[in-house]
């Protein structure tokens, strides 16, 4: 069942010309100044807002609205439950919607391989964040994208908040700044950011390369516990290429998957239907693999 070689053995060539995105590097390199400057503005505060912050953006935003609803529709939700998940995500400062959810569909599309953005295969700097700073990658830069996602490209919110991604971020700067100055805004924007960045590269690059595989899927993906509690529950990420489109990632018991269990939270109240499961795959018998990535592909 563990397999430790793949049938995939595709080495993607870099791109002949890696220029450095300043822009993006810079915006990057000043927020990981501000998480350094945290240090010396340290609050219990602060901490416990960065935290909530955390799980709000990383959670509620990342894991269960860009990755397990937006991108593989996993769930059904009603639009609004949609729109605030996808607002929750845009706090992250990842990206809007669309680019996040085309660089990803096209990461399980192509995994490995030519077309796969971020593959390790490239060298473990180039899928953590050297697909970004020297990439082409424009979180911003919708119209090339848009094939990728025809179902966010003829939704309004999803094409505003697209462009516009960094707006919610300067309302939080100054609710942030009015509560509790300087060490608010370090602490739940700087430290809380760049924490999840990270989390979310190592996703792409440690999760492709450290960890165990429980089914032989024909990438590198990996179940990395540390990442999983980075992520709230996204390094169990063999178990998803193994099932794309499955809402739970952590499929034993001591996988801890909190996306999981705030979907099934969802469901209690009413607020998501029709969840697509993995389930782990019985003594003796080979597991079942899924790798539709959503119902629209
Ligand atoms: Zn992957
Ligand atoms: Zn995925």
């Amino acid at each position: 069942m563990r397999g430790e070689t793949t049938i995939n053995t595709a080495r993607p060539a870099r791109p002949a010309k890696n220029p450095i995105n300043w822009p993006m590097t810079l915006f990057m390199f000043s927020f990981h100044v501000g998480a350094v400057l945290a240090i010396f503005n340290f609050s219990w505060p602060a901490l416990g807002t960065a935290v909530l912050l955390w799980w709000i953006t990383g959670s509620l935003g990342i894991g269960i609205g860009y990755h397990r609803l937006l991108t593989h529709r996993g769930f059904k939700t009603p639009k609004y439950v949609e729109y605030f998940l996808t607002f929750c995500g845009a706090l992250a400062l990842e990206g809007g919607p669309i680019a996040w959810v085309a660089t990803h569909r096209l990461h399980h599309a192509n995994v490995e391989r030519d077309g796969d953005p971020h593959s390790p295969r490239r060298g473990f700097w180039w899928s953590h964040m050297g697909w970004i700073v020297n990439g082409q990658s424009d979180h911003r830069e919708v119209e090339s994208k848009t094939s990728h996602v025809p179902d966010l490209a003829k939704d309004t919110f999803h094409l505003w908040i697209s462009r516009w991604n960094f707006i919610p971020q300067i309302f939080l700067f100054a609710i942030l700044y009015w509560v509790g100055g300087w060490p608010f805004v370090l602490w739940g924007i700087c430290v809380r950011v760049v924490f999840s960045w990270h989390a979310t590269c190592f996703v792409n690059s440690a999760a492709h390369v450290w960890g165990s595989r429980r089914f032989e899927t024909n990438d590198d993906s990996r179940n990395n516990w540390w990442v999983a509690l980075m992520t709230f529950g996204e390094g169990w990420h063999n178990n998803h290429h193994a099932h794309p489109a499955s809402v739970r990632h952590g499929l034993a018991w001591y996988e801890i998957d909190i996306n999981w269990i705030g979907i099934r939270a969802l469901e209690k109240l009413g607020l998501a239907t029709r969840l697509r499961l993995a389930g782990m795959p019985k003594r003796g018998e080979s597991p079942d693999r899924d790798e539709s990535l959503n119902e629209a592909a």
